[in-house]
């Protein structure tokens, strides 16, 4: 359906329609600005075969209080064209920034064709956009002869620059995923500790602000975050699909639980401000305001009868960690039945669908390794608590309740690339393929790669086929035949300008749960 501004705000929740039609339209489309308004960008997420949503913020001064906005609503008209001189315009329409949810602006678009390339801009007070790209999914069943997937995430700000990000942005992807950790909610740091040496080294950038507790706190992080051009470039590239993981909110959180001992209903307000700036800030449908502090965020994608990916929650409805979240560590909690990862309804829901899938390959997409790999750090050995080892009863039963065949599980999260089988803990062959792909940034620079403890890892873990320890992303490569992996590293991370360049190539067969190197 094509938005007019009378017919979105007919449509809109009543809590977001409060201010009066008149009060938007006499004032909202007047407004002139001071500074260039689209300093954080624009961005396209969630695609369908009709559409996408289009995503933008006003914000004249994006570090000052309210973005530099006066608390009032302001119309926003946006255009979708097939061509980038938006010749001819496919769709457009006009939608409200409301302060409410800092004057980000969005449109859901559901009238567009099937596997198509469209641009698109936002207008608002006479100023421009940037102009944005997005592909629309194809047809439900449309045979489909390749589907090119970008995979990032885990962006420490201080820790490098987001070089990664242009590079993807270059890919020519049908779509990007984001693992999560878009923003660090901590507070500035001025050095960073070396992960391999363990010695001090400068911030390579500093975040403003305090640790992220209030809407405000967050909002200032994302603000300065999405400031950041080349990260605008890779959003303006692809549609995305965004998820959240532990630092959009707090370390290691998961459930009602904040990483600490912060009560859990002063936890829930915290989690309620994280949930509302990352809603005002991701290319994500009007329908996921967060509802009593949540978005639950699992969906499927179908790609026709080639892929179908499934988009995971393992945080929101997780049980808390065992072994007091130690990593490198084990305890009888890590069998404990009572465990959950994903909560018995989004369970249901993946596992239903999964083994009805008609696609050829089923892909999920998630934030935390599915491997049971033991870890050594600091003497001990074990398994990492914050990853579905650390779960093995939920773990196991969804290995076993898995049919679907071609089964490929991309992740992100331990700041290294790794490639292997997940096995089920209870021994036999494997059920699927692990891809996990490595920061963008977080842990700063990486050296040739090779962790100390590279050969151990490798040694005691025979599923585990690679790792490796640079910043970069990941593209997936998705065909009949086989599944290939590219893993794109970037040679510095610490200077602008770095070069990214292929670390290792994998290849899954169709048919065959194995890593082809
Ligand atoms: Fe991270
Ligand atoms: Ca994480």
């Amino acid at each position: 359906m094509r938005f007019t501004r009378r017919a979105l705000l007919a449509s809109a929740p009543a809590v977001l329609a409060a201010p009066a039609l008149a009060q938007v339209s006499r004032a909202a489309y007047g407004v002139s600005f001071q500074r260039y308004p689209f300093s954080l960008g624009v961005a396209a997420g969630e695609p369908s075969a009709n559409g996408f949503t289009l995503w933008t913020r006003l914000a004249p001064e994006p570090l000052a209080p309210g973005g530099g906005m006066a608390a009032k609503p302001v119309g926003v008209r946006y255009e979708v064209s097939e061509s980038r001189e938006f010749a001819l315009l496919a769709a457009s329409g006009d939608t409200v920034a409301w302060p409410e949810v800092a004057h980000s602006a969005r449109a859901t678009l559901a009238n567009l064709a099937p596997d198509r390339i469209y641009f698109y801009r936002f207008i608002a007070g006479g100023e421009r956009s940037p102009v944005g790209r997005a592909r629309t999914l194809p047809a439900p069943g449309a045979a489909v002869q390749a589907v090119r997937l970008g995979v990032a995430g885990c962006q420490h700000y201080e820790e490098g620059h987001y070089t990664a990000f242009r590079h993807l942005g270059r890919e020519d992807c049908h779509a990007v995923f984001h693992y999560g950790d878009y923003i660090y909610e901590g507070p500035p740091r001025a050095t960073n500790t070396d992960r391999v040496t363990g010695e001090p080294v400068a911030a390579v950038r500093k975040h403003l602000g305090r640790e992220c507790l209030s809407l405000d706190d967050y909002r200032l992080r994302y603000a300065q975050t999405k400031m950041d051009v080349d990260l605008q470039f890779a959003h303006a590239s692809a549609a995305w699909l965004s998820s959240y993981d532990d630092h959009e909110i707090d370390n290691n959180w998961v459930g009602d639980l904040a990483q600490d001992d912060t009560p859990p209903d002063l936890f829930h307000l915290r989690r309620q401000a994280a949930m509302q700036a990352w809603y005002e800030h991701m290319p994500v449908p009007e329908s996921w305001v967060p509802k009593d502090g949540r978005i639950d965020a699992w969906r499927s994608l179908r790609w026709g009868g080639l892929l179908e990916a499934r988009v995971l929650n393992t945080r929101a409805y997780r049980s808390d960690q065992p072994c007091g979240d130690r990593f490198a560590s084990t305890c009888p909690a890590v069998r404990d039945p009572r465990a959950s990862v994903l909560g018995a309804a989004q369970e249901d829901w993946l596992v239903d669908g999964l083994n009805r899938s008609p696609a050829r390959w089923n892909a999920l997409l998630q934030q935390v390794m599915m491997m049971d790999l033991q870890r050594t750090s600091a003497g001990r050995t074990g398994i990492n608590p914050d990853s579905w080892a650390g779960y093995a009863v939920p773990r196991d039963r969804l290995l076993s309740r898995l049919r679907a065949p071609n089964l490929v599980v991309l992740t992100g999260d331990e700041h290294q690339n790794f490639a292997g089988e997940v096995r089920p803990g209870t021994g036999g062959p494997a059920r699927a393929i692990e891809f996990v792909t490595t920061s963008a940034t977080s842990g700063g620079e990486g050296g040739d790669g090779v962790r100390p403890d590279q050969a151990a890892i490798l040694s005691s873990n025979p599923q585990l086929k690679f790792v490796n320890n640079q910043r970069g992303y990941a593209v997936m490569n998705v065909s009949a035949e086989a599944w290939e992996t590219r893993f794109r590293v970037i040679d510095t991370v610490s200077r602008p300008g770095g070069q990214v360049s292929t670390r290792a190539i994998f290849r899954v067969p169709a048919g065959r749960a194995v890593l082809e190197a």
